[in-house]
């Protein structure tokens, strides 16, 4: 008989949750599994298809068959393995450690467009609670530091700011509030533009989502519905573009929107558009 003594712990940063009655994001689970004298990582990923996922790995009589550490960008659903791990003396004693990190989107190839967003709302008008650099949530550090929030009652139509393709949703979270253990439970729809930034659409209602993953939407198409799911202080679209560099860093954007009459502005905190 081989002796195989297996030791894996999974950590899983910025994703962890100790309270069971909150729904953590499921979209990208991440799991070892034991085939014959090998292990595989493998991603299985559900309503997304556009991530990046950076593993590191400490290695005991083992080798792996990519780079260590290890990052990934994974642009289709369904099950990937990312990586085989196997023992290099297989009659001695082997074990692995892995941690992992995911994140929605992918790098820029170029730079982003230039581009004027429509408001992301239909036959609303709404005041912004939170502009870029709000203390609230938007501060430096927060990966939201461009990030917009419009306020605006459970169940106002959302729509594309830009067209693009749906690359990620969730709809199954019901719960909200001011505390951040509520941060990993909210309703979201992404959005990939042609230059290869993402939209992010958050704080849906509950089943609130009218998109599938790999629609295509033209600006001004119906999205969902605005909610209060997640980390928030009222019901409010959270609204932001960004671009994502490591499974653990993302870097959202200034954005610009047009009005009816053509004119250009970045919201501010307390303006009404
Ligand atoms: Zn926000």
């Amino acid at each position: 008989m081989r002796p195989a003594f297996r030791f894996s712990f999974v950590a899983i940063s910025l994703l962890a949750l100790t309270a069971t009655s909150f729904a953590e994001d499921t979209n990208c689970v991440i799991s070892d599994r034991q085939k014959g004298d090998k292990v595989e990582l493998i991603a299985r990923l559900k309503n997304l298809s556009d991530v990046t996922i950076d593993v590191s790995l400490k290695l005991v009589n083992m080798r792996c068959n990519k780079k260590i550490p290890f990052r990934t960008v994974i642009k289709s659903e369904g099950s990937h393995v990312l990586f085989e791990l196997s023992p290099i003396h297989p009659n001695r004693e082997w074990k692995y450690h892995y941690e992992f990190a995911w994140k929605s989107g992918h790098n820029l190839v170029g730079k982003p467009k230039a581009f004027f967003y429509r408001l992301p709302y239909l036959r609303f008008k709404s005041r912004v609670t939170q502009g870029p650099y709000g203390t609230f949530s938007h501060g430096t550090g927060s990966q939201d530091e461009e990030a917009i929030d419009f306020l605006m009652p459970v169940g106002t139509k959302l729509c594309a700011a830009r067209a693009g393709r749906v690359i990620g949703l969730r709809s199954d979270a019901t719960l909200g509030g001011v505390n951040k253990k509520f941060k990993k439970d909210f309703n979201y729809v992404l959005i990939r533009h042609d230059d290869g930034t993402f939209a992010e659409y958050a704080h849906l209602k509950h089943d609130g989502v009218f998109v599938k993953i790999g629609q295509e939407v033209k600006e001004g198409d119906a999205i969902g519905l605005s909610g209060n799911t997640g980390f928030t202080s009222s019901p409010h679209l959270h609204f932001s573009v960004f671009y994502t560099v490591s499974g653990s860093k993302r870097i959202t954007i200034p954005v610009t929107f047009k009005s009816a009459y053509g004119n250009h502005f970045k919201p501010v905190q307390g303006g009404i558009y």
